[in-house]
């Protein structure tokens, strides 16, 4: 055998099993067209490209197939071998046709009518006349194509080439498709499917299971446009199942497409989605640029569909860079649509972020707003309390000024003012009752009144005298004297001043002095007048009772003088008050003891003046005792 036989020996051998083991057919063109090339072998070497390039395209390696289909359409060109030539043509159609080269595509399929006439060949007359006027439908030529289909049909049909036929047939229901006829297009691609249902035993299988999958992948497309959505599934899963078995990735890759747009149209984007992405993964494996455009086309719908604006303009741009020459205007401006509603969406969503964070802010503001003014208005308020307390303060301490001031006044006028007459009321009338007393006539009616006069005269002096020692010492204008001085003497002194009151009120008075040391250092006449009011009391108020004067040393510093007595003792809620100035418990005008009230506010404060203190203790009906504390030596720091 010849180099030259084997070569056609080989060629005809991967020509006849391309279809069916196309990567063996493949392996065996691309070592045939190497020998062929070694001895010159043209014709063998072009047919070697022409297996070569149609295995490449059948198994998606469209860019290699292109390549190798045109060196051996040149070389066929060279040899004008006008069949050859014709196979070639037709096949760089499909390649072109795949790659989306549709003007190259078209130019192809035109030469292999002319190729078909010039051979006068009939078969291959229909063969170009249905790719052509599959070309046709691509374009949009209606009249055209449906022209060149049923050219086809009927060069077929009078060559009894049925299974051609009935490929056409599908063909013409594609373009009824195409344009838009879908009642044409079913009932054509039924027909086309009903040949199936019929032995073909001169066809071989698998060029029978892959037609059988193109029709019903073509059903499901007419029924899915028919919006029969259910019936085109079913037709596009046993299309499915039919192009597994034939192993062709372009099938399999058109009918997933299919199959995804069907459920993106019954809203099912999740599965849609599924099958789109592997009919992207198979387009990308067969390099078909078609495949890629559609669905990317159709996944850059579903995202837009779920709201992902972005993704979805991802996928249109993927779809503008497949598809750009051929759809250039209408692309820019989906894209444009996209790209707004994207911007829209993300400027939209940031809105709403900001919308949301704006309302937390502006909730936190007026929180804070609230509590601002809340603690304003209360500090307002506590300023105002303040400062109208502080000015209520300061009003009332000048009132207090004021009137003590007034009060001192009136006091000083008055004690002066009422003195000298007072002191003339009592002077004449003492005199008038010794006068009287002195009469030999019976005055003993008059002594009364006049001693009345006297009486009322001495209180009224001794009121005056109090209100004005009360006012000094308010006005912290005492002066004191201090001396030093021997207390037992001084209680002494004290005793005799009230001894005629003790008796009068039939008193028994007793004295316990257990001083070790009598010696004390203080004014002498504010300590004699403190004991003399204290005993004073004790006699007013004790009738036919006992006082006791107990005089001891309480510890280093102090001397105790303690006046008890049987007495009618103080109301427990009066104790608090009989310090008080003009206090007195039987306040009353009928009252029955003497007296003005102000003995021991005037006794407790010269007490107080000299660092001592008066303390009561008393049980109402059983007796009192009052408690003078006398610092040995005079404490002034107050
Ligand atoms: P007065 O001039 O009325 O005695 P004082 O200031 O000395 O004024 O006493 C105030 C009041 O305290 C008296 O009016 C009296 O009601 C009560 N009081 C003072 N000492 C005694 C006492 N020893 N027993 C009962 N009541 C007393």
């Amino acid at each position: 055998m010849s180099s030259k036989e084997y070569i056609d020996q080989q060629n005809k051998l991967a020509d006849q099993i391309c279809g069916s083991q196309t990567e063996k057919a493949l392996e065996i063109s691309l070592a045939t067209e190497i020998l062929a090339k070694k001895i010159y072998y043209k014709t063998g070497e072009a047919f070697s490209l022409k297996i070569t390039a149609f295995c490449q395209h059948l198994t998606g390696d469209n860019s290699s197939a292109l390549v190798n289909a045109k060196r051996s359409f040149e070389i066929y060109q060279e040899l004008n071998i006008a069949l050859e030539m014709y196979e070639v043509a037709k096949l760089l159609g499909r390649i072109y046709w795949q790659v989306g080269d549709y003007p190259k595509a078209l130019q192809c399929t035109i030469n292999t009518v002319d190729y078909a006439l010039q051979l006068d060949d009939s078969d291959r007359e229909a063969k170009a006349r249905n790719n052509l006027s599959i070309l046709y439908a691509d374009q949009g030529l209606s009249d055209k194509s449906l022209e060149e289909i049923q050219k086809a049909i009927s060069l077929y049909r009078n060559n009894g080439n049925v299974f051609e036929e009935n490929r056409s047939i599908h063909n013409l229901a594609t373009i009824h498709f195409d344009f838009g006829d879908l009642e044409k297009a079913s009932e054509n691609a039924l027909i086309a499917l009903e040949f199936f249902n019929k032995p073909n035993s001169e066809i071989e299988e698998s060029e029978l299971e892959t037609e059988k999958a193109n029709v019903l992948s073509e059903l499901g497309r007419i029924y899915a446009k028919k919006q029969q959505e259910e019936q085109a599934l079913t037709y596009l899963n046993l299309a499915l199942a039919s192009s597994v078995k034939t192993k062709s990735l372009n099938i399999q890759q058109a009918i997933l497409a299919d199959i995804g747009r069907v459920y993106l149209k019954q809203k099912e984007l999740q599965k849609a989605k599924g099958y789109l992405d592997q009919s992207v993964e198979l387009s990308n494996l067969i390099g078909s640029k078609k495949g890629l455009s559609e669905c990317y086309n159709a996944l850059s719908e579903i995202y837009e569909q779920m709201g992902d604006y972005q993704s979805a303009l991802h996928y249109q741009k993927f779809f503008f860079k497949e598809y750009e020459s051929v759809f250039g205007e209408e692309q820019d401006e989906k894209l444009q649509q996209l790209e707004v509603k994207f911007r829209v969406d993300s400027v939209q969503r940031e809105a709403e972020l900001l919308t949301d964070k704006n309302e937390a802010l502006q909730d936190l503001a007026n929180e804070l707003d609230n509590e601002v003014n809340r603690k304003t208005a209360e500090l307002r308020i506590a300023l105002k309390n303040e400062k109208s307390l502080k000015r209520s303060l300061a009003i009332a301490l000048n009132k207090e000024k004021e009137v003590n001031r007034l009060k001192s006044n009136i006091i000083n006028t008055i004690s002066h003012e009422f003195r000298t007459p007072l002191n003339a009321i009592i002077g004449y009338s003492e005199l008038l009752s010794d006068d009287l007393a002195e009469s030999e006539d019976d005055t003993s009616f008059y002594i009364e009144d006049v001693n009345k006069i006297q009486k009322a005269g001495r209180h009224l002096l001794g009121l005056i005298n109090d209100a004005l020692d009360l006012s000094k010492l308010e006005d912290d204008n005492v002066e004191l004297e201090i001396t030093t001085f021997d207390i037992s003497a001084t209680v002494g002194h004290a005793i005799e001043s009230i001894n005629q009151e003790m008796m009068s009120s039939h008193n028994q008075l007793s004295v316990k002095n257990s001083l070790p040391s009598s010696e004390v250092t203080s004014d002498e006449a504010k300590v004699k007048q403190i004991i003399t009011n204290l005993l004073s009391n004790a006699a007013k108020f004790t009738q036919n009772g006992f006082v006791e004067i107990n005089i001891a040393e309480r510890d280093d510093e102090f001397v105790l003088i303690q006046i008890k007595d049987t007495g009618i003792g103080i109301p427990t809620e009066n104790l608090e008050h009989i310090f008080e100035p003009f206090f007195q418990v039987e306040s009353s005008l009928s009252r029955n003891y003497e007296g003005n009230g102000n003995g021991l506010a005037i006794g407790t404060n010269f007490a107080r003046l000299i660092g001592g203190q008066i303390l009561v203790q008393s049980d109402l009906g059983t007796g009192s005792t009052f408690s003078f504390m006398l610092p040995k030596i005079i404490i002034k720091d107050h």
